[in-house]
C-alpha cells in the first residue's frame, strides 16, 4: 500500500490484514497513530522537527507507534507509521514490526525511544532539534571539560513543570535544581542509544537527555507529561541562553519566602 492508503503497482496481494493497517486506522484523534502526526505538525511550527529531524513515539501498553525515517514530519499521516510490540522484541537491533509501510525505514530514533519505554516505562518520547537545546549544549561545551556534562538551573517557576523522578510522586519545587545530562553526538543517531542509557542510569530521575550540538530527548509517563515537560524544557533552555547573554548565572541562592500558610 502507498502511504495514502491506495494500492500501487507491486502491492498486489498486500491486503490490509497482512500489514495490520487496522493498527493505524482510527477516528479517534487521540489514537497514537493520529496523535503522532498532529503533534509533529505542531512541533514543526516551533522549529523542533525541521528538515525531517526530530520526532515522537507513543507507547500504548505493549504497542509502540513510530514515524518513518527522513520524512517531512509536518506532512506525516497515520498510514505512514510503523508499529511494533515490545513483548515481541528479543534483539532491539533487529526489531520485528507488526506494521511496516512499504518503501521506507523506521525512524533512526527508534532504539532511543525504546530505551525510554523499556528502561523508564514511558508512554511517550519526543525528540527535538530545538535551537535552544543545541545552544545550551554549546554554552556548556564552552565552559570546558568537566563542566560540560550537565545542565543545571534552579529558582525558576517553570521548573515546577517537571516530575520529581522515576517512580516518585509529585513535581519539583521552584527552589529545586533541575539537572539534565548531556551526551556527545555520534555520526549515526542509533549509536546514541548506549550513551542515552548510560545517562539514564547515572541520572535515574531525569526525564530528558541533551545531545551535544544536536537536540534533546524528553519522555514522560504519557503524552501529556512528555509534551508539557518538553515545552517547559524548551522555555528553560531559551531562558538559560538569554540569561547567559545577560551575564546572569543559571544557579542562584534565593532564600525561601516565609508565607502566612507556613509552607
Ligand atoms: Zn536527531
Amino acid at each position: 500500500m502507498c502511504p495514502n492508503g491506495k494500492k500501487r503497482k507491486g502491492d498486489e496481494g498486500a491486503e490490509d490484514t497482512t500489514n495490520n493497517d487496522h493498527l493505524v486506522t482510527s477516528d479517534d484523534q487521540n489514537h497514537p497513530a493520529n496523535l503522532i502526526p498532529s503533534l509533529c505538525a505542531k512541533f514543526w511550527t516551533l522549529g523542533w522537527v525541521t528538515g525531517t529531524g526530530g520526532g515522537a513515539s507513543i507507547r500504548d501498553d505493549d504497542l509502540v507507534y513510530i514515524a518513518p525515517s527522513g520524512v517531512q514530519k509536518e506532512l506525516m499521516k497515520a498510514s505512514d507509521l510503523y508499529v511494533l510490540a515490545l513483548s515481541q522484541q528479543t534483539d532491539l537491533k533487529n526489531r520485528v514490526y507488526l506494521r511496516s509501510p512499504p518503501g521506507g525505514r523506521p525512524s533512526q530514533c527508534t532504539p532511543l525511544f525504546l530505551a525510554a519505554f523499556t528502561k523508564r516505562g514511558a508512554g511517550c518520547c519526543i525528540h527535538t532539534h530545538s535551537h535552544w537545546a543545541v545552544l545550551v549544549t554549546l554554552l556548556l561545551e564552552a565552559q570546558g571539560p568537566g563542566q560540560d556534562k550537565v545542565f543545571e538551573i534552579n529558582n525558576i517557576e517553570q521548573i515546577k513543570g517537571f516530575g520529581r523522578g522515576f517512580q516518585k510522586q509529585g513535581n519539583l519545587d521552584y527552589h529545586d535544581t533541575l539537572r539534565i545530562p548531556v551526551i556527545e553526538n555520534t555520526s549515526h543517531e542509533e549509536d546514541l542509544t548506549e550513551f542515552l542509557e548510560e545517562a539514564m542510569d547515572k541520572y535515574p530521575d531525569t526525564y530528558a537527555v541533551l545531545v551535544r550540538r544536536h537536540g534533546v530527548y524528553v519522555w514522560g509517563d504519557n503524552v501529556h507529561k512528555a509534551k508539557t515537560m518538553c515545552e517547559s524544557l524548551d522555555y528553560l533552555f531559551q531562558l538559560a541562553v538569554e540569561m547567559k547573554q545577560l551575564g546572569l548565572p543559571w544557579l542562584s541562592n534565593v532564600p525561601k519566602v516565609i508565607t502566612s500558610s507556613g509552607r
